[in-house]
């Protein structure tokens, strides 16, 4: 296998270089908008390209000639995505019909695409889990763009017979995550306790309750679906998760005491965007032999002491 990884210095995208570069060729696409240089191995090939410029984008997979794409790359900020709706759809729609196309143009087998089962379902009840088979119903523009960029998938293979998987993530954790930006829960909180810093706790309903509740997966166990997606050619989609939803305060609380502080709250409205409930239903990537191998409290340690060590 020679795998394109778009987004591969970011934060998902580099575990997924890591662990694919033992055993297989592997080079990154990425315009280092929020991914860094210090993330990869040394000796990668790097493209410098912004999934946009479609004639960079064709460059690449002209010299590089990937056998597969695992597309990471992605504006990843739902509440960005509200104040911006066309430039998140003009990187994840648009950017990556560039990445479809030249993947096509060059003959590639198979694209591994990086979905979010953590927004696409839009609300999960109370006692539910979302499974695969539930209709899309985004909440927000970010999701909106992922739903759509699904179905330009499936008709590509129609059309094309480009294989694909689309992998559905609920919050991916872990070492390496951006704590500057939006997203990831995790990381903010832990370099904001870091810093003595107080932490916002955005509410499900209304100012002081837990938070809105999530299913947060380790790193690693993403990093192991998308090797099975692309060593094993799964068709079709699959969610990607630990199947246990959790409040915001709850993930607060593991990272307070991993750290051994308390923290102080500054309590928040709800967020434009996000959702109260998401849990999503692992069984079906289960039954090809896939489960979350790292626990929440496991996981927490894990990425706590890698801020400390590097922050
Ligand atoms: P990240 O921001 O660390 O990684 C995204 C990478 O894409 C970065 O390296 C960034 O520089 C690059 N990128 C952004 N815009 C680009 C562009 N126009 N052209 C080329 N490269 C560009 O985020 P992440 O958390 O590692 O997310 C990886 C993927 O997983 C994204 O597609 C995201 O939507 C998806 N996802 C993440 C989560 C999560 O909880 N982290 C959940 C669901 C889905």
């Amino acid at each position: 296998m020679r795998v394109l990884v778009t987004g591969g210095a970011g934060f998902i995208g580099s575990h997924i270089v890591y662990s694919l570069k033992n055993h297989n060729e592997a080079a990154v696409l990425d315009d280092f908008s929020s991914g860094k240089i210090d993330n990869l191995p040394e000796g990668i090939k790097i493209y410098r390209v912004d999934v946009r410029d479609r004639d960079a984008v064709f460059a690449a997979f002209a010299e590089y000639r990937p056998t597969h794409v695992s597309h990471q790359a992605a504006q990843i900020s739902v509440s960005y995505s509200v104040e911006e709706p066309a430039f998140d759809a003009s990187v994840n729609v648009l950017g990556g019909l560039n990445v479809l196309d030249a993947a096509r143009e060059f003959g590639v087998e198979r694209v591994v695409f990086a979905s979010t089962g953590g927004a696409i379902y839009g609300e999960v009840p109370e006692g539910e889990k979302a499974s695969e088979s539930w209709l899309p119903r985004p909440a927000s523009p970010y999701a909106a763009s992922k739903a759509s960029f699904e179905d330009f998938l499936e008709v590509y293979r129609q059309q094309y017979g480009l294989s694909y998987t689309i992998l559905r993530y609920g919050n991916v954790y872990g070492p390496r995550q951006d704590p500057h930006g939006e997203a990831g829960v995790v990381a903010i909180f832990t370099r904001r306790l870091l810093e003595s810093k107080p932490v916002r706790v955005y509410a499900r309903e209304k100012r002081g309750d837990e938070g809105g509740i999530r299913d947060y997966v380790y790193v690693a166990d993403v990093v192991a679906a998308n090797l099975m997606a692309l060593q094993e050619g799964l068709d079709g989609v699959y969610n990607v998760a630990s199947g246990h939803g959790r409040t915001t305060t709850e993930v607060l609380r593991a990272v307070a005491d991993s750290l051994g502080v308390e923290p102080e709250i500054e309590w928040q409205g709800v967020r434009p965007g996000d959702l109260r409930r998401s849990v999503l239903d692992v069984s079906k990537l289960r039954a090809h032999g896939w489960q979350p191998r790292v626990e929440f409290e496991e996981g927490i340690e894990k990425t706590v002491a890698w801020f400390k060590d590097n922050y």
